[in-house]
């Protein structure tokens, strides 16, 4: 017998199927999911700006492409793997959001570049020695490969640091003739989690200002920044307004987490999405006084973001503790769940969660839909 691809894949349209499932596994409620992809891509369509989803959160390939379907003018990636997966995929555009420094990342670049449709692979650089290295190993290609300046937006993880920089890296840019200068990206990492709505909307405005001031400074030089690309899902709505950016490139909105409800549902503002992205573990033991043990641990939720939240299966008050890699302490609040319970959780970080699983469990309702791989799961 032909093995199937999944050890949960029997379990697709049967009855109840979720609550069958092979544990740990990851969970997309596909409903909510769907509904999350609709209703960033209309708040885009509505405020005339264009949206490209960061596909570091899913990795997914059936995930990019329901977001094109729904109007996504294309994606963005942080690594090199995710835009080969992506390009090879059929996604049309793809924005790299992080530089390609060393030589083997500049030769899969431009490989990439090359099999893409043409412009198709944009990338950022915050470095002249990097313009200069990509515009010799792009000196080939048939078509001139798209460049953004990155500019550091106050985060500087990457990006220039001032105006002056990136007028530098403007000009260089310009002058090379394998290069093509698309625009600019200013990614401020460092706002996306402040809690405090005022504090966030603040700090939004007074990066929009800088980022429409370093735009016509870069008019006046002759420069056309083009795209305008940045935001998260804690900024989308406020990067959004006055025209400053012309991109979004969102990405967690998809899934969201036990990160961002908490950000979102701060303050005055409603959260527009939903969490869709869950981890399904089961109750192995029940010996211990004070807690009974699931088995998910740190090999199954990432640990930069707090602890899962329980979502459903038992009482929502009770409390996890990470309990090695493979195991968390539930601390019942109400009723001691039973062995073998199924206790389904929020995650705290969706992006490096997801990128712990190789497969979705796809459920609407009771039911087992589907099994998407992570397609870009560790691809550096
Ligand atoms: N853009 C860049 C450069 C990022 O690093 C990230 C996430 O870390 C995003 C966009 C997406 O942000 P979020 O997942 O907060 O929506
Ligand atoms: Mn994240």
């Amino acid at each position: 017998m032909p093995r199937p691809l999944h050890a949960n894949s029997p379990l697709i349209g049967v009855p109840g199927g979720r609550h069958l499932l092979d544990t740990p596994a990851l969970l997309i409620d596909l409903p909510a999911m769907t509904r999350n992809i609709e209703r960033m891509a209309a708040f885009a369509k509505a405020r005339g700006i264009g949206l490209r989803p960061h596909v570091k959160t899913h990795k997914s390939i059936e995930i990019a492409r329901r977001q094109m379907a729904a109007g996504a003018i294309g994606v963005s990636c942080v690594t090199m793997g995710e835009a080969e997966v992506m390009v090879d995929g059929g996604i049309r555009s793809v924005l790299i959001t992080s530089p390609a420094v060393t030589p083997s990342k500049i030769a899969r670049l431009v490989k990439l570049a090359e099999r893409a449709a043409p412009g198709g692979v944009m990338v950022v650089v915050d470095n002249l020695a990097n313009v200069a290295d990509l515009a010799r190993a792009a000196s080939g290609l048939l078509h001139p490969l798209p460049v953004l300046v990155d500019y550091g937006a106050g985060y500087n993880r990457t990006g220039a640091a001032n105006e002056a920089q990136v007028l530098a890296l403007a000009a260089a840019i310009a002058g090379e003739p394998g290069l093509r200068l698309r625009g600019l990206q200013a990614y401020a990492g460092n706002l996306q989690h402040i809690v405090a709505r005022e504090e966030r909307s603040a700090a939004a405005a007074a990066l929009r200002e800088t980022v429409a001031g370093i735009v016509a400074a870069a008019r006046r030089k002759g420069f056309n920044f083009e795209i305008v690309t940045g935001a998260g899902t804690g900024t989308h709505d406020l990067d959004s307004e006055q025209n400053a950016f012309t991109e979004l490139q969102a990405g967690s909105y998809v899934f969201m987490d036990a990160e961002y409800t908490q950000v979102l549902a701060a303050g005055t503002e409603p959260s527009p999405f939903e969490v869709a992205l869950f981890v399904q573990t089961a109750v192995i033991s029940t010996n211990a006084a004070d807690w009974v043990t699931v088995d998910g641990g740190t090999k199954c939720f990432a640990t930069d973001g707090g602890v899962p939240l329980v979502a459903r299966g038992t009482d929502a008050a009770s409390r996890y503790a990470f309990f090695g890699d493979e195991h968390g302490k539930l601390m019942p609040a109400g009723p001691r769940p039973a062995l073998g319970t199924r206790i389904e959780f929020v995650t705290p970080h969706c992006d490096p969660t997801v990128n712990l699983h190789d497969v979705y469990h796809v459920v609407e309702g009771g039911a087992l839909v589907a099994i998407w791989p992570v397609d870009a799961r560790g691809k550096r």
